[in-house]
């Protein structure tokens, strides 16, 4: 067999013994949401790995958003938004994302994996110096390998490293660029320090806010909000509109002169199609209802802190979790799964994250709360977790 034929074989061969072992835990279809519940299997089980952080997925008003904008200009484009794709409602999406983010502009892009390689791969090449957090999300390290301007990482959350990073790009053109909450580990970004030091270094700053909006800050508008910071403390502010805003696509959001370079410049808006009307609509409802229901993140931050006092006090490791992501670091891969089925068979679903997504000897059980969880959801997790942490040696 050739060397492609053996990977495939090998992965083939780890999926169907973890399969035969009944650990295999991924891609399971799930149907019909209900508040924090999931039907999987023809099984009700309680959704502890959602992205979905406000709880919006379903929302009326958001569904109606959809169908009116099907009514109103069908279900796809006339290409890409460079030259035909354009429709009024990508203008407003983007003008209430710019809103949002207290920013002059925003553009849109077909999701957020798409948006982090082409929004890097425009703005630094060849001479230039990309730096990134150790743990960053990988299409962040994909676009910073498309880039190709010299990649340098820093040990995650670490200011002087990150120091000594900016210090060896030297004069190069630099670009800084950090998630604001880490989507393995839940912790957030020093952006307070990262902000200073690309200030006294002459970097560029990109912060990816997957994870953050909706979820940090009073208002859930983000980390700069968390941190009370000025809004122009970001040069470029980028985010996805498929987590707490359920739909799909990325954005960045910035000054009118980034926006309008990454417009005319960037292969993804250029070259591929543009944003579906639903979705865009969807996700233009989804900002409205967050400025208007702000219970939404008043209740998702209790619910996180709540969860996480639980979690610590039955003897977790839950890092250095603050956010709505809590990991339950468990040691070997075996042991996360094992811990997984116990959850599953409990009706309680988390999933397993393992090498190499995380390092070796951390893999975890990667959980999340939303705002569609209340306190009594949360003490059947606690308690599932707990008889399986214990079944499976970890507390
Ligand atoms: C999910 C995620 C992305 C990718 O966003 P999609 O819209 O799912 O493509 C980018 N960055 C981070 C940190 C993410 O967690």
């Amino acid at each position: 067999m050739d060397a492609i034929g053996e990977r495939i074989a090998a992965l083939n061969e780890r999926v169907r013994r973890l399969r035969a072992d009944d650990l295999y835990f991924y891609q399971l279809p799930s149907s019909a949401v209900d508040g924090p519940w999931v039907t999987v299997n023809g099984r009700r089980m309680l959704m502890m790995a959602s992205y979905s952080y406000l709880g919006l997925i379903g929302h009326p008003d958001i569904a109606k958003a959809a169908r009116d904008a099907i009514d109103c200009y069908g279900t796809g484009t006339h290409g890409v938004r460079m030259l035909a794709g354009t429709l009024t409602i990508h203008r407003e999406l983007e003008e209430t994302i710019a809103r949002f983010k207290n920013t002059e502009d925003a553009v849109a892009y077909s999701s957020g994996y798409v948006t982090n390689l082409s929004v890097i791969s425009t703005l630094v090449g060849r001479g230039d110096a990309v730096i990134s957090d150790k743990i960053n999300h990988a299409s962040i390290v994909d676009g910073c390998l498309l880039s190709r301007a010299g990649f340098i990482r820093f040990r995650h959350n670490d200011m002087t490293d990150l120091q000594r990073a900016l210090v060896k790009a030297g004069a190069a053109a630099k670009l800084v660029v950090v998630d604001a909450v880490f989507s393995m580990d839940g912790d957030v970004i020093n952006l307070p320090e990262v902000v200073r030091l690309c200030r006294q270094h002459g970097a560029w700053l990109m912060v990816d806010e997957a994870h953050a909006l909706g979820v940090l800050g009073r208002t859930g508008r983000g980390i700069e909000e968390h941190f009370g910071l000025p809004p122009d403390a970001i040069d470029i502010k980028m985010g996805t509109l498929s987590k707490t805003i359920p739909s799909v696509g990325g954005y960045v959001a910035g000054r009118k002169d980034l926006i309008t370079f990454l417009r005319n410049t960037s292969r993804a808006y250029v070259f591929s199609a543009a944003l579906p009307p639903a979705s865009a609509a969807a996700a233009k409802a989804a900002f409205d209802v967050i400025e208007r229901e702000t219970w939404r993140v008043e209740k998702l931050q209790h619910a996180g802190d709540l969860f996480l006092r639980g979690l610590r006090s039955l003897g977790f490791d839950t890092l250095n979790s603050e956010t709505a992501i809590v990991p339950l670091v468990v040691g070997e891969d075996d042991r996360a799964f094992l811990m997984t089925r116990l959850c599953h068979h409990a009706d309680v679903f988390a999933l397993p994250v393992v090498s190499p997504a995380v390092p070796a000897g951390l893999a975890r059980l990667r959980t999340t709360v939303t705002a569609a969880h209340e306190p009594q959801h949360l003490e059947r997790a606690l308690a599932v977790f707990e008889k399986a942490g214990r079944e499976a040696g970890v507390i």
